[in-house]
């Protein structure tokens, strides 16, 4: 888990929803809530939530992007807390991978993960990617585990399994690779731990897809790394 601070800026899209909603906002019908819903369709706040998390998924770190396709890799937009009864604000989206979930194709239950896996569970509040302290609970191991350490960790390694699904085979791979590379690079002093660490928070800014808008990347499970490095 790597912490993504909310911008203080509310994007435009949602600041017009809510005038136009003013009535329903702090006590919204379901009818409300089922509007609220297709903001998330919103390309300018789709880009907005890419560019605050580095172009990264909230929960597991791979890399997103916002070209729509049937690829995985494409961003969903998820309600930290549920839709169902959480607030209707810009604080409460981030966003997150399609959880291995394939246009047209089926996933077995054991492949799913971050939104595709998180549904309506509310997740622990220290698991929470848009507030400080979640990349302390997390410790990810050589291998590619990921464990919860601290006061709650039963509850918040039943979440990560159940809710997130973050030991999720593919998941545990692609972070072992990259974790092995990070490994060996230090193990063949090719690179210090410092400077890797300077890489892994380095934003660098890329022209997006038409060419115009620079988008802000992060590398990809770079709240992994950083949390792999800084836990010896
Ligand atoms: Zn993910």
């Amino acid at each position: 888990m790597m912490h993504f601070p909310k911008s203080t800026n509310e994007p435009e899209s949602i600041t017009r929803w809510k005038s136009e909603n003013d009535a329903f906002v702090e006590d919204p019908d379901r009818s409300t809530r089922g509007k609220f819903e297709k903001l998330k369709r919103d390309t300018d706040l789709q880009k907005i939530l890419l560019n605050e998390q580095g172009h990264l998924c909230a929960y597991c770190n791979r890399a997103i992007s916002d070209v729509s396709s049937s690829d995985e890799s494409y961003l969903v937009v998820d309600h930290l807390l549920p839709l169902k009864d959480g607030p209707l604000d810009y604080h409460n989206l981030v966003a997150s991978c399609k959880g291995g979930a394939v246009l047209g194709q089926s996933i077995p239950p054991a492949n799913k993960h971050c939104d595709a896996k998180k549904k309506n569970n509310t997740l622990h509040i220290d698991l929470r990617p848009t507030l400080p302290g979640c990349e302390k609970v997390l410790r990810f191991e050589d291998d590619g585990h990921v464990v919860a350490v601290g006061k709650d960790r039963k509850l918040l390694k039943q979440q990560i399994n159940d809710f997130l699904n973050l030991n999720e085979a593919g998941l545990v791979m692609k972070r072992e690779a990259v974790l092995r590379e990070v490994i060996d690079q230090i193990a063949k002093a090719q690179v210090s731990k410092d400077e890797l660490i300077e890489d892994y928070l380095a934003i660098e800014s890329r022209l997006s897809e038409n060419g115009t808008q620079p988008s802000r990347h992060l590398r990809a499970f770079a709240g992994v790394v950083l949390n792999y490095l800084r836990n010896p």
